[in-house]
């Protein structure tokens, strides 16, 4: 193990210095042969690190984490989490390593995390490893979000490893090089409040603060106020989801960021067809995480939230849990009214519209493309066409078309603003089939289409010439879209 790659990056051990209990000192397994997928040139020049030097074979050391700069001290991060509603009090990173933190050029602290860096005390049995397909469809989906505008952790990089992971079949392992705000989650909270120990949680609301929220410092009730703060970023994360179709798969408390940020993109999807009740992981089976669920999980992981906080809230633990109650109490109200701002600029609405006339219209609309099978995507970017005037490109995408008529009459008398529309509705979005395509392809050592697509999604609003493939619709094969975890 060298102690100095060829990128000299000071790594930051904040973390594990201020929350040593959460903490485990470790390090990553050697890869027999690691080799660089893909890069994140941008995201790279915002953490200040010289691509070339990543690109070289220390540097590609470094992103899988078995050349530690100086200083640096990577550990296994520990935390609990419902899954699926049940409490598993030890889940941890099992598969992971924060290697520490950086500075990027706008000052602000990001984690640099290891996906797939080899098996840790919190492995439970699991190898530890991840494979190059969803390490590729967490960079794909990750950076498509950004480019989206939604707050998202971000694929520094994917190395492949060069060592078979076993799954239902051998596959091709890979590190995934993460960059996060932070990876605090709802079950960090948990873990420490199992501890019993409150300076522990203490301490950790106070570093969650400090990273995240530094405003609810200010309150008088920091804690009352950082409550406050990760209902009011998860309720404004999920309705980003909402409006584009995003559907997350697996919120567990585990995947649920205090920072706000989308965390862990396993069996995740983007809606086609407008099924409010999409549901497409196979591990979910009982649709728990559907598409129209998953303001009421966030809410959920929430009140999960609420519960490990309640020592910090009051002295007295009935009075914290009024304090938590109305708190929580906000979320709805947040959560409806980040929604509808997005679909009134979906809409291409005027500022000052009646609340119930821009919601019925949104309703309508859904319930509209709902019934008739509309693809989601295609559809506002169609209605964009029509507030300039082609209302049949909209037209054509609808079965019922006296019901399109009559609701685009009412929509259109209001004159909606089509170049507002176009800077909030994407083009393309990574559509299933799409990145199935390009995955297989990439499992199998071709990383064109990737590319192309990875091109194509992180310039979401700007229509371009030959990409129509891209902006289409997926074929109908008759059968429902299953994601898997594929870890
Ligand atoms: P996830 O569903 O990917 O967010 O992971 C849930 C938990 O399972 C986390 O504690 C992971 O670290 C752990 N885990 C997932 N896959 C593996 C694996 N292959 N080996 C060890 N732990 C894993
Ligand atoms: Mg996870």
């Amino acid at each position: 193990m060298t102690a100095v790659p060829a990128p000299t990056v000071t790594l930051g051990d904040s973390f594990a210095r201020e929350l040593p209990e959460l903490a485990v000192p470790w390090r990553a397994v050697e890869p027999p042969e690691p080799r660089l997928l893909v890069l994140n040139e941008p995201l790279a020049a915002e953490l200040g690190l010289d691509p070339e030097a990543l690109r070289s074979p220390d540097g590609v050391r470094f992103l899988v984490g078995t050349a530690v700069p100086e200083g640096a001290r990577p550990v296994a991060q520990a935390y609990a989490g419902h899954q699926f509603g049940s409490f598993v009090p030890r889940l941890g990173d099992g598969r992971a390593l924060l290697l520490g933190e950086l500075t990027d050029a706008g000052g602000r602290v990001r984690d640099l995390h290891l996906k797939g860096s080899g098996p840790t005390p919190f492995s439970r049995g699991g190898d530890g490893l991840a494979a190059v397909g969803p390490m590729l469809r967490e960079h794909l989906v990750g950076e498509a979000m950004h480019a989206l505008g939604i707050p998202t952790t971000r694929s520094l990089a994917v190395v492949a490893t060069g060592r078979p992971v076993r799954r239902e079949t051998l596959l091709p392992g890979a590190v995934l090089a993460r960059v996060a705000a932070g990876h605090l989650r709802v079950g960090t909270f948990q873990y420490a409040r199992a501890t019993g120990d409150v300076d522990l949680l203490r301490r950790l609301a106070d570093v969650a603060i400090a990273r995240h929220h530094p405003a609810a410092a200010e309150a008088d009730h920091p804690h009352r106020a950082l409550f406050d703060a990760v209902v009011a970023a998860q309720a404004d994360l999920v309705a980003r989801w909402m409006l584009v179709g995003f559907v997350h798969g697996v919120m567990n408390t585990d995947n649920t960021t205090v920072s706000g940020e989308t965390l862990d993109y396993g069996p995740c999807a983007f809606v086609d067809a407008v099924d409010l009740d999409a549901s497409y992981s196979s591990v979910d089976v009982g649709g728990r995480y559907r598409y129209r669920n998953q303001p009421a999980a966030a809410e959920w992981n929430l009140a999960r939230f609420a519960e490990a906080l309640l020592p910090l809230l009051d002295d007295d633990e009935d009075r914290a849990v009024v304090v938590a109650t109305e708190s929580l109490g906000g979320f709805r109200a947040r959560y409806e009214a980040a929604w509808a701002a997005g679909m009134r600029a979906k809409l291409g609405l005027p500022d000052g519209l009646d609340d119930a006339v821009a919601g019925a219209l949104a309703d309508d609309l859904l319930g509209l493309l709902q019934r008739n099978g509309v693809d989601l995507t295609s559809a506002f970017r169609a209605l964009g066409a029509a507030a300039r005037g082609d209302v049949d490109r909209a037209r054509h995408l609808v079965l019922d078309l006296a019901g399109f008529d009559a609701w685009a009459q009412r929509w259109l008398a209001l004159a909606p603003d089509a170049d507002r529309m176009d800077r909030v509705n994407p083009v393309y979005v990574p559509r299933n089939h799409l990145v199935e395509e390009a995955l297989t392809a990439a499992v199998g050592g071709d990383l064109a289409l990737f590319r192309q697509l990875l091109d194509v999604v992180t310039r979401p609003f700007d229509e371009r010439p030959g990409l129509e493939r891209y902006a289409a619709p997926g074929p109908d094969t008759g059968v429902p879209y299953r994601t898997s975890c594929g870890t």
